[in-house]
């Protein structure tokens, strides 16, 4: 499909109809919140750190409630921020291609509509699932029609409170550094964002020249002829596996702890409204039933990307092969499992990601502050889950609390809008189908706590506010044309 020609046309008519759309609907909301300066710098209202799809519609949802003055940073140049065209490795999304996602309830916004608009109706009807770059052409269209403020290259360092309710973002751009006030700070620094790549311990002390985590550069060519191992059945693991072998692989072992590969995914069948607004509202227990239960079914790969690896003759599936070692052998590494031992030349981790603050040094101030799961929920009898227990407890708007009360308010401002925020909120704020449902609960919140802050100055507003709507002459005193008879 990609390599059809694009409409210009078609695009340009489907932009001036979101234009129209828009200003039907007079959106963006007129800009409300008072404007600060503080020792002679203007505060910013909300900076989102992270210009992925979420932090795009969560720029889009707050511009959209009249919340203007924000920023939106990525330390990815413009075109290249999240997965899609530096990691990721699929030929298509795994997403069925008319999820609305990003779109806000905007016909003209969705992906569909962007397709349609350049490669017409039959394409789109001929169309399986959306090809991996394309959505991110859609993600750059997106910010450019909605006009977001995001400033690429531009890493957010270090996040500090101050004792004004303000923090301090430390931001390194293009080599320099400095600093930005802001009230309000939203992470929207994707799957990794409160952590890092997971690897097992057993590469502790492995050179790196034989092995690699799925989210990092891999130069495939150079595994051209090579024996590769992959570790894990997700999709990245495939999706790892079959760039070895497309590259020319001269052997492909994929090594899978479990007996069999997953095969139902679970949370996305029962996806509907109901999860989309109800979870939030369950009970802990209940939230840490759903999802253990979630996680202990893991998410199967997409049946493509298994096909794309088992096409191949040098692709060998171990199950029941978790890696009981892992050693150099002059230039190439012995793996081990309970089945037994292969030699490898390369070996790719495609086993997700954790959460571990200490990797964050941007939220190294608050990190002994935050409070996770683990800090007050005990984990039901049977249903220990270290990925649960790692999950921080967030509030009703993703803002972090306090492990104790008090010790950092701020966190009441620090807003988790990212993967690990899922056994609060349900899957909001990381895939595709719920992620403007997400970013409406998130900005909702924000915009309530900028207006309670600010209550002083709108109720000062209020008072002064004397513009007339009638200008006295509209009616007649009766008592003062009408003598009442005696
Ligand atoms: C390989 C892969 C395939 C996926 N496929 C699908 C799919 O088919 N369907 C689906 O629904 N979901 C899918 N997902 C899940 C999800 O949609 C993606 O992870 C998506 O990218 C999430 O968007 P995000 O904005 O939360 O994070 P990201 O897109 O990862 O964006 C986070 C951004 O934050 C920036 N950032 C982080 N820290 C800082 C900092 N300190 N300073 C400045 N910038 C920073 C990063 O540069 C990055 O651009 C997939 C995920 C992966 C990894």
């Amino acid at each position: 499909m990609t390599t059809m020609t694009p409409d210009a046309a078609g695009l340009a008519a489907l932009e001036a109809r979101l234009k129209q759309d828009l200003a039907w609907l007079e959106l963006p909301a007129k800009s409300w919140v008072p404007r600060r300066v503080v020792d002679g710098e203007s505060v910013v209202d909300v900076v989102i750190v992270g210009a992925g799809m979420a932090g795009l519609v969560a720029s889009a949802m707050l511009r959209r409630l009249g919340v203007d003055n924000q920023l939106v940073l990525d330390r990815a140049r413009a075109g290249e921020e999240g997965p899609w065209v530096t990691f990721a490795r699929m030929r298509t999304l795994r997403s069925p291609k008319e999820l609305t996602g990003p779109a806000m309830g905007m016909p003209a916004l969705t992906f569909r509509a962007f397709y349609e608009a350049q490669y017409g109706r039959q394409a789109w009807q001929a169309l399986h699932r959306a090809p991996r770059t394309m959505w991110m052409d859609y993600l750059i269209w997106y910010r450019k029609v909605l006009g977001l403020p995001v400033r690429n290259g531009v890493s957010v360092e270090r996040i500090q409170a101050r004792s004004d309710e303000l923090f301090t973002l430390e931001i390194s751009e293009g080599g320099t550094s400095r600093q930005i006030l802001a009230r309000h700070v939203v992470l929207a620094t994707g799957r990794d964002g409160l952590g890092g790549a997971y690897v097992p311990s057993l590469c502790d002390g492995i050179d790196r020249r034989f092995w690699a985590h799925s989210s990092a550069p891999i130069d495939f060519e150079r595994l051209r002829d090579r024996r590769v191992a992959v570790v894990g059945a997700g999709a990245s693991a495939m999706d790892n596996a079959a760039m070895a072998l497309e590259a020319g692989a001269a052997r492909l072992d994929l090594f899978i702890r479990r007996a069999d590969i997953p095969r139902v995914n679970k949370f996305t069948g029962i996806g509907s409204q109901g999860v989309v607004h109800g979870f939030a509202g369950l009970s802990d227990d209940w939230k840490w039933r759903f999802l253990d239960h979630t996680l202990k079914a893991q998410t199967p790969p997409p049946r493509q990307s298994v096909l794309r690896v088992s096409a191949y003759p040098q692709a060998h599936f171990h199950l029941a092969s978790p890696i009981d070692d892992l050693v150099v052998a002059g230039d190439h590494l012995i793996v081990t499992t309970p089945k037994g031992r292969y030699a490898t030349d390369f070996i790719i981790f495609g086993t997700g990601f954790k959460v571990d603050l200490a990797l964050r040094d941007e939220l190294a101030e608050f990190a002994p502050h935050i409070r996770f799961w683990c800090d007050r929920f005990p984990a039901p009898d049977g249903m220990d889950n270290a990925e649960l227990e790692n999950s921080p407890d967030l509030g009703d708007s993703f803002q972090f609390l306090e492990k104790e009360p008090g010790a950092c308010p701020m966190l009441a401002r620090l807003h988790c809008f990212n993967y690990p925020a899922t056994l609060s909120h349900g899957k909001l704020s990381g895939d595709i189908p719920a992620i403007s449902e997400g970013a409406d609960r998130l900005a909702r919140g924000i915009v309530r706590r900028l207006f309670v802050e600010d209550r002083e100055i709108h109720f000062a507003n209020l008072k002064a506010f004397a513009t007339p709507e009638l200008a006295g002459d509209e009616w007649q005193d009766a008592d003062v044309t009408h003598q009442p008879a005696e």
